[in-house]
């Protein structure tokens, strides 16, 4: 096993933006790291470089020691698992996962020897003489990461590989990998445009947007400190909400009315005029269900009710001004149009009677609000 070392990598087509821009990420030995973004955000051409199928136009590239930038993939001794898994249907689980031993030659005592590890580890020991026809997607799953394991591969590269599954068996083969990665240790690199896979799977997330590096951070900083509205509209669901908002004061003035907010936040907010403030969904709540009397509730028209049983939305439409509306659009077609911008989407609590057309108090936690720079998109707060 290793750490990977990627220092100003850079990849470049043709003459136009680079794909990849000066992205620089150290991955520990044993890590899960996550390189997440949206279609387009070259989070397969640097995958694919730390490969080796994708020349590096400049910056260097290190698994352990050993800069790798100009070795041939067979030698960096990574394991690519394929979206499909590439095994052979007409083998055996067996000669699959013995597969790379046979290509570099080993005896048949130690072919033996190692397949018969990488099965008790992965679970597959009475799997062995089936084929992949008659294994579960799971157990599929296990087979390609058995032949990464006899190679004994310095770590396991992953380009989505669940994009193709229904959600269902997308749930369950995430925890499969989690569980293997935690039980192998094996420093993994794993491709997704799916937050949810980036946060339930990465010790680390890279969020790339445009070939650049936008955050590098666990998970939970992620959500609870993004750096950027980028960050923050991409990484929750339903995603943050972002309004137009001025800071007098403690008094951060919003579309619906004004809040109060914690002294040290508003300090660094106040008097800088028009800016961008981020709420999650979650930190809203149906008034009438809490004493949250005070400086942090609004008044507002609910247009659409969602009732779930466990939770609720509710949806309340705004209008932006121009400066934020257009950063909001923008926002928008960085995200792939994920997003939904036009209106706040608050989560109340499933107890919540508030109905469509009515006006109700909501109470924001004001201490969990986010403040961005209209012009650059940076978190102030
Ligand atoms: P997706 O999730 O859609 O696969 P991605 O984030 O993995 O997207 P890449 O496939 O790495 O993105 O592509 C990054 C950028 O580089 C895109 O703008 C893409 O069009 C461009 N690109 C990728 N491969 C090539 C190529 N062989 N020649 C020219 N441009 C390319």
């Amino acid at each position: 096993m290793a750490s990977i070392s990627i220092q100003h990598l850079v990849k470049k087509y043709g003459d136009g933006f680079p794909a990849v821009n000066d992205v620089s990420i150290d991955i520990a030995d044993g890590e899960f790291m996550i390189l997440v973004g949206p279609s387009g955000c070259g989070k397969s051409t640097l995958l694919r470089m730390i490969v080796g199928l994708e020349d590096i136009s400049s910056g260097d590239l290190k698994i352990g020691d050993r800069r790798v930038n100009d070795l041939a993939p067979r030698d960096r001794n990574l394991a690519m698992v394929f979206q499909n898994y590439a095994l052979y249907p007409h083998l055996t689980v067996y000669e699959n996962i013995a597969f790379p031993l046979r290509l570099a030659k080993k005896d048949n005592a130690e072919v033996d020897k190692l397949v018969k590890e990488a099965a008790a580890t992965l679970e597959l020991e009475e799997h062995l003489q089936r084929k992949p026809g008659n294994l579960s997607g799971g157990q599929r799953q296990r087979v390609a990461m058995g032949r990464a394991i006899v190679r004994q591969a310095d770590a396991f590269l992953f380009d989505e590989p669940l994009s193709n599954l229904d959600a269902k068996l997308r749930g369950q083969m995430r925890t499969e990998i989690s569980r293997l990665q935690k039980k192998l240790g094996i420093t993994t690199v794993y491709v997704t445009h799916d937050q949810t896979e980036a946060m339930t799977l990465g010790d680390r997330v890279a969020v790339l947007k445009r070939g650049i590096l936008q955050q590098l951070a666990t998970p939970r900083e992620l959500y609870d400190n993004p750096g950027n509205l980028f960050v923050a509209g991409f990484i929750g669901s339903p995603p943050m909400n972002f309004l137009p908002v001025e800071v007098d004061g403690t008094s951060a003035k919003l579309p619906f009315g004004s809040v109060e907010l914690p002294a040290d936040k508003a300090q660094k907010v106040a008097g800088r005029g028009l800016l961008i403030a981020g709420i999650r969904p979650e930190h809203f709540e149906d008034a009438s269900l809490t004493d949250g009397s005070g400086g942090s509730t609004f008044q507002a028209k609910v247009d659409v009710v969602e009732w779930l049983g466990n939770e609720t939305y509710a949806y309340i439409p705004f209008e932006a001004p121009p400066e934020v509306a257009k950063q909001l659009h923008q926002l928008e077609k960085d995200l792939d149009g994920e997003a939904m911008r036009t209106q706040l989407v608050i989560t109340l609590d499933g107890a919540s009677r508030i109905k469509e057309g009515e006006t109700a108090e909501i109470s924001v936690d004001a201490s969990k609000m986010h403040f961005f720079d209209p012009a650059t998109g940076e978190n102030l707060t």
